[in-house]
């Protein structure tokens, strides 16, 4: 697939097989002139960012390019997989260069979520991984919620900059770009008659008004969350689009519950308690007794227990099980990469375990609602 030549806007090595990895473009645009990417001529034409995806180690080298710069770095990420989507070790590749942390898709919290408590978990989880932020804005690209806000810290933090916007794939930031081109740039005008400066690698430049441009990286791609492991049909599943439902269940030690055929949560040990599933509506949830719970897999996996069907479970890594000892007095999630999370209310504490596709990110964290 390596034709010798570049896009004349991004400067990546053209393709023709992949759509969804860079300098892909459709056969017959080879013979327009310039020859430029898909990405490029839709940013170019359209006004449009389009999602290209790159993996860990080739958006570690982009973002090393970072640090040299002075820019101010957009990092968005996914509120529904914050853990997930987070681009761990990015201030090591930052700089100096100040981050503006963008949580998309709060429209996904249910209606009554208590914001300065999200607010706060998210800078101090933020904290955790060491990433220092100048701000924090939550927003919602689909719902057109906290654009204002965000808009304000660009120009504040932005100065005569660049701006570069990191993200891992699925977070919404082609959704998020697009908004910025249209609130940033003089649309037709200035984009269609501006010749893009051939950037390294796989960015993409959009230039602003001011001389400066918004440089688009690739999304990367992360192998521990559930979006990069499932079918596309099945992403739509697990994906919610509708703010999450929280789904109480009153369980006795010994329970389990299966989401579909994709996890599943064994309740070990403690008091009668509830827990919370924040899981996207479209997955069954399925309580059975924990001693049968390999016997009911083992017989319905793929049928009663779906998503996945029997033949997309076989394309999927075997189930390895986490196990957490949830302490006294403490409000705790067990969140899985892309799925969602299950609160668990541990006023007497609780033993409890989650199987899950080897390879998916399974972790405990204080609650998020
Ligand atoms: P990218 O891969 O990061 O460029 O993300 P896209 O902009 O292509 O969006 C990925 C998916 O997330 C699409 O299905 C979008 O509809 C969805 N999405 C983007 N922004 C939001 C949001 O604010 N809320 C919700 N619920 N979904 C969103």
């Amino acid at each position: 697939d390596g034709l010798a030549v570049r896009c004349s806007g991004c400067g990546i090595p053209l393709q023709t097989e992949n759509p969804d990895q860079p300098g892909y473009l459709p056969e017959k645009a080879l013979e327009r002139e310039p020859v430029i990417c898909q990405r490029c001529f839709r940013i170019k034409n359209y006004n449009e960012a389009s999602s290209v995806t790159v993996d860990q180690d080739e958006f570690l080298a982009l973002l090393s390019k970072i640090g040299d710069k002075d820019a101010l770095v957009i990092h968005i990420v996914d509120l529904f997989d914050f853990e997930g989507s987070m681009i761990s070790g990015l201030q090591r590749f930052v700089g100096n260069n100040p981050v503006l942390l963008v949580v998309n898709k709060i429209d996904l919290l249910p209606k009554v979520s208590n914001w300065n408590k999200i607010r706060n978990w998210v800078q101090h989880q933020a904290k955790e991984q060491g990433l220092k932020t100048v701000d924090i804005v939550l927003c919602s690209a689909r719902k057109n919620q906290g654009f204002d806000r965000l808009l304000e810290a660009v120009a504040e933090y932005r100065g005569d900059r660049d701006v570069y916007v990191v993200g891992a794939t699925n977070v919404g930031k082609s959704t998020l770009i697009n908004r910025l081109i249209r609130d940033y740039s003089d649309l037709e005008q200035e984009l269609t008659t501006s010749r893009y400066p051939g950037t390294t690698l796989d960015m993409v430049n959009i230039p602003l008004d001011d001389g400066r441009a918004i440089i688009d990286t690739p999304g990367i791609v992360y192998p521990w969350r559930f979006s990069e492991i499932v079918s596309r049909r099945n992403l739509g599943i697990l994906m919610p689009d509708k703010p999450l439902k929280p789904a109480v269940y009153q369980l006795n030690a010994g329970q389990t519950l299966f989401f579909g055929a994709m996890a599943r949560f064994d309740f070990i040990e403690g008091e009668h308690q509830s827990f919370t599933c924040y899981i996207g509506s479209g997955l069954g949830i399925h309580r059975t007794k924990l001693e049968r719970a390999d016997q009911l897999f083992a017989e319905h996996a793929g049928e009663l227990l779906s998503p996945p069907t029997k033949e997309e479970l076989d394309e999927m890594p075997e189930w390895t099980r986490h196990e957490f000892r949830i302490s006294r007095n403490s409000q705790s999630d067990v969140f899985i990469s892309g799925l969602g999370w299950i609160r668990i209310n541990g006023t007497n504490g609780a033993l409890i375990a989650v199987h899950a596709p080897r390879g998916i990110r399974v972790l405990v964290r204080p609650s998020l609602i």
